[in-house]
């Protein structure tokens, strides 16, 4: 191998450029694609190795290694910004020794020092400004200093004051954005069920749902943010980050939890345990623990290297691996068919809860690892990930577990179709689809039946009240005032409910018909567009191309799902038992239809919000950024560098007036 200049590499050459591509490729997949390939763990330790080499090798140094960079590239599908306050990176430390040493390099620079402790929260890094105490700007770390403006999606999350508690004349606080495990629990069950990959972890999840075009994706998502530090601030002075934190609080900020002050290195060790003790009982993700030291004066004298503060470092939590015999393999039908296979395992504490069940994948991976029932296998909780069977050390055979040929709920003869992964059982009447199909039927986006929890529609299709989807409407509800806990009136309810569902609008049933990769934005966009189930029963692949977000996969699942004689039966039963079957989107006017928006600045009296719903309502759409396809921008006070882009490209600025002229 040559290097640049023709001469032949030496190994460790050789090493160092293996390890900077290596940490490219997969910064990339993590930072701007939200799909990791490989554990963090796997992803610090060759970050480790390349430092030292580096260190050892100061001749292979090289401005743009992975060592010197901060997370990804800005994204410029949102408008850049440019970080006042540089958003740097931490040093990492993996064991106690390594924090000790943080602290010896810390004394050898300053005299009294105290440390504040506090758990390094799993999801990304934002910078939110605040000018006289309201809200104006959030951005993401990127690469640390340019960023993307992603004010508008983070303004939908629950913990994101619009407003603070008092008027600071302004105000740029640092915070990280992560998706709680129950929201990360239900967008990963929704995905399962819309049949889209789901995300791997929170913190993709999180990742993926903050840099949305779309603010009410990101709405839907649930997520939530931390607060951990104050970038600048005027009107106020702050002399340590304990003081900072409390303040923070007190302008109505959620701050990152359980933060503590110490007096030692040794105390900073106790927390760092205790953290690490409450990890698998949190709410949240964390991946370590942040040491920061406390006084600001000791800061400045400490200073920061290009990536990272000298005065503070994470502690890495390292992925928990243990020996455990796999003794079951238990195989679920999903509601598109899909057999998916866990392993039960003797159960094992690791990283702070028990493990008994891992994911197997699919029969490749069981194949590529030789797993079979009975064999001692590692599995691996990195984090709160879920955990997964790494190898097996011990077999119990000499054979592989090979998948059931039959359904294991049915019985009916499953099938592994050309270049998939997945197997599955293709029998319309399995009862494992019914059941996970009726759920996704009654479920809020969908039909949204209240009453009709996957807890007792289980008792109706085990007391064969239902037998199939259409059943939900010609429920025997005498019948069901006389079941276990179950009374009159509960009965009525879920008449009551049953009933009112059957005036929803078209785009909600076609997303309970859980037509493959048919979302409920996908619904809506078919019901407003074709206005009839009739219509959208008998249009071609062709015509429904012609709906802007509808692509091949998606317009030949809708042909195929309505060609078959199971959907045309269930739509027919559903008519004759009154459910409505004709889109009732109001759309006033289409005046704005084709034209797009943008709006920038503070309007006099609408609130963004409220100017986007009007242009919704009247058939247009907005952006957040400025392009040629924008018509027109809709500009008020304070209107920052979009107005610039507008000129530039000669696009029309309207303000309030003109917009509402426009609309009377
Ligand atoms: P980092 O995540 O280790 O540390 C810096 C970040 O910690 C800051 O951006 C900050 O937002 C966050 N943080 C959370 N809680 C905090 C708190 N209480 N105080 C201060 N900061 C807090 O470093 P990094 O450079 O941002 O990213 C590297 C991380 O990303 C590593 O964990 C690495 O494993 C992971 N990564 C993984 C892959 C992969 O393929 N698996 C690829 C690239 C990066």
């Amino acid at each position: 191998m040559n290097n640049l200049f023709g001469d032949s590499m030496t190994e460790v050459e050789k090493k160092i450029e293996e390890l900077r591509a290596n940490l490219k490729y997969h910064s990339n997949k993590y930072y701007n694609d939200d799909a990791p390939e490989i554990e963090d763990y796997e992803y610090d330790m060759m970050m480790r190795q390349l430092k030292e080499l580096e260190e050892k090798y100061p001749e292979y140094d090289a401005v743009d290694s992975p060592t010197k960079k901060v997370g990804g590239k800005a994204d410029n599908s949102f408008e850049s910004v440019v970080h006042n306050v540089r958003m740097g990176s931490l040093q990492d430390a993996f064991s106690e020794d390594e924090i000790r040493d943080f602290d010896k390099r810390v004394a050898d620079m300053v005299n009294e020092r105290h440390y504040v402790v506090e758990p390094k929260i799993d999801g990304l890094s934002v910078s939110l400004e605040y000018r006289n105490g309201v809200f104006v700007r959030g951005s993401t770390r990127g690469d640390g200093d340019v960023g993307e403006d992603v004010s508008g999606n983070l303004r939908v999350i629950r913990n994101v004051p619009l407003k603070l508690n008092e008027p600071v004349p302004f105000i740029e606080v640092r915070g990280e954005v992560y998706m709680p495990k129950k929201s990360f629990d239900r967008v990963v069950d929704r995905q399962l069920i819309n049949d889209e990959k789901p995300f791997k972890n929170p913190r993709n999840a999180a990742a993926g749902s903050l840099r949305q075009k779309d603010s009410s994706v990101t709405a839907g998502r649930g997520l939530d943010i931390f607060i951990f530090n104050i970038q600048q601030i005027e009107g106020k002075t702050i002399t340590s980050h304990k003081q900072s934190l409390d303040y923070l609080k007190k302008l109505g900020f959620n701050t990152v939890p359980f933060y503590k002050r110490v007096d030692d290195i040794e105390s900073a060790l106790e927390e760092i345990e205790r953290i690490g003790e409450a990890r698998g009982t949190l709410e949240f993700d964390i991946d370590g623990a942040v040491i920061k030291v406390d006084e600001f004066s000791n800061r400045e004298i400490l200073g920061s290297t290009a990536k990272y503060p000298r005065w503070a470092v994470a502690f890495k939590y390292p992925p928990e691996e243990k020996q455990t015999k796999l003794i079951d393999i238990e195989i679920a039908v999903g509601r598109t068919g899909v057999l998916t296979p866990t392993a039960v395992l003797e159960s094992v504490h690791l990283a702070g809860t028990t493990v008994s069940r891992a994911t197997l994948h699919n029969q490749d991976f069981i194949n590529e690892k030789g797993i079979a029932v009975g064999d001692i296998v590692t599995v691996r909780k990195a984090g709160d990930i879920i955990p997964e069977v790494l190898c097996v050390n011990k077999h119990n055979s000499d054979g592989v577990y090979t998948f059931p040929t039959r359904c294991p709920s049915c019985n009916e003869k499953v099938i592994r179709e050309n270049g998939e992964a997945a197997v599955r059982c293709i029998n319309p009447e399995c009862p494992a689809q019914l059941l996970r199909n009726l759920i996704h039927f009654c479920s809020r986006d969908a039909m949204d039946i209240e009453g009709l929890g996957p807890a007792i529609i289980e008792t109706f299709v085990d007391k064969g009240l239902i037998k199939n989807t259409y059943d939900i409407y010609n429920l025997d509800y005498g019948k069901i005032a006389t079941l276990d806990g179950f009374k009159e009136t509960s009965a009525n309810n879920i008449k009551k409910s049953v009933e009112k569902s059957k005036a929803n609008d078209l785009s909600k049933l076609i997303f309970a018909l859980g037509i493959r990769h048919i979302g409920a934005k996908a619904g809506k966009l078919l019901s407003d567009h074709f206005k009839t189930i009739d219509k959208i029963m008998s249009a071609s692949v062709e015509e429904i191309l012609e709906i802007d977000g509808y692509g091949q996969i998606m317009a030949e699942s809708v042909v195929s799902y309505f060609k078959s004689c199971s959907a045309r039966e269930l739509i027919e039963k559903l008519r004759a038992s009154g459910v409505n079957m004709n889109s009732i989107s109001e759309v006033k006017d289409e005046r704005f239809s084709g034209m797009t928006f943008v709006l920038t600045g503070t309007l006099p009296t609408l609130k963004r919000s409220e100017a986007s719903e009007i242009i919704e309502s009247f058939g247009g759409k907005t952006s957040s950024s400025v392009s040629k396809k924008t018509t027109y921008v809709l500009a008020g006070e304070e209107a920052g560098s979009k107005l610039d882009k507008a000129n530039a490209l000669g696009i029309e600025i309207i303000d309030e007036e003109t917009f509402m002229g426009m609309i009377k």
